[in-house]
């Protein structure tokens, strides 16, 4: 990984609310860095798209916006993180969301001597989420997305990534789901994330600025704290 300046692996979480951002930040540190960007949700969705027992189990679930048992995510997350690839470092975005899920990344990790490096939270107002979550599109296809506002692709219509066309909005992006999903955050997962702030490895961004200049900040928060 030429240029990489981080020992490895490092183990960034992104944890924050629906809509704030993580899927399309984790993307740059793996740009970067060569780190890997797990997410829980896009590792369900394919589960789900693809039929397996896990998958099926969590499609009703992640329907009405609540969160998926902690067997079913650990399950999914094990999957991938036994490919060979993640020895360049993690960000797991999505994930932990439950006391549950951090213990047992807390135990993984110990397993092979590491732990969390950073968690680097993404901080949003709530009013803002049903814009962020209603406005955006996704390409199932190349994992591409846009926003109707906040992030509108060069062409309209036109994936910059790829150049396919077929977005399409998340089953789950609904207001009434959205409400579910952020009642679970405030709930279950901020709880948490106030842990890793006692362990001296939170670090946070706001999240509410525009895309590209929270782009900037995220690799050079990582660049610091894994130096
Ligand atoms: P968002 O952060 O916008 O809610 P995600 O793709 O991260 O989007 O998650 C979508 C849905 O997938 C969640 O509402 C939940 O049902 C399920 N999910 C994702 N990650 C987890 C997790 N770590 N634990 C439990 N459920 C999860």
């Amino acid at each position: 990984m030429p240029g990489c300046s981080i020992p490895l692996p490092a183990v960034v979480i992104l944890p924050g609310p629906p809509g704030a951002g993580k899927g399309t930040q984790a993307r740059m540190p793996e740009k970067d860095f060569g780190m890997i960007q797990l997410s829980a949700g896009a590792l369900l969705r394919s589960a789900a798209a693809a039929g397996t027992p896990a998958g099926l189990a969590a499609t009703a679930v992640m329907a009405a916006g609540d969160l998926v048992s902690d067997d079913i995510v650990l399950a999914v997350l094990k999957d991938r993180m036994a490919q060979p690839d993640v020895r360049t470092g993690i960000i797991p975005d999505g994930f932990p969301r439950t006391d549950g899920q951090a213990a047992a990344l807390d135990t993984e990790l110990s397993r092979v001597g590491h732990k969390v490096t950073a968690a680097i939270r993404l901080d949003v107002d709530d009013a803002a989420m049903v814009d962020r979550v209603s406005g955006r599109y996704t390409r199932a296809t190349c994992g591409g997305g846009c926003h109707d506002t906040v992030k509108q692709p060069a062409a309209a219509g036109v994936c910059d990534k790829c150049g396919g066309t077929d977005f399409a909005h998340r089953a789950d992006d609904t207001a009434e789901t959205l409400r579910a999903r952020l009642q679970a955050y405030h709930a279950q997962t901020a709880p948490l994330i106030a842990g890793y702030g006692r362990r001296g490895v939170l670090e946070r961004i706001d999240a509410m600025g525009p895309i590209a200049g929270i782009l900037r900040t995220l690799p050079t928060i990582v660049a610091r704290i894994a130096a």
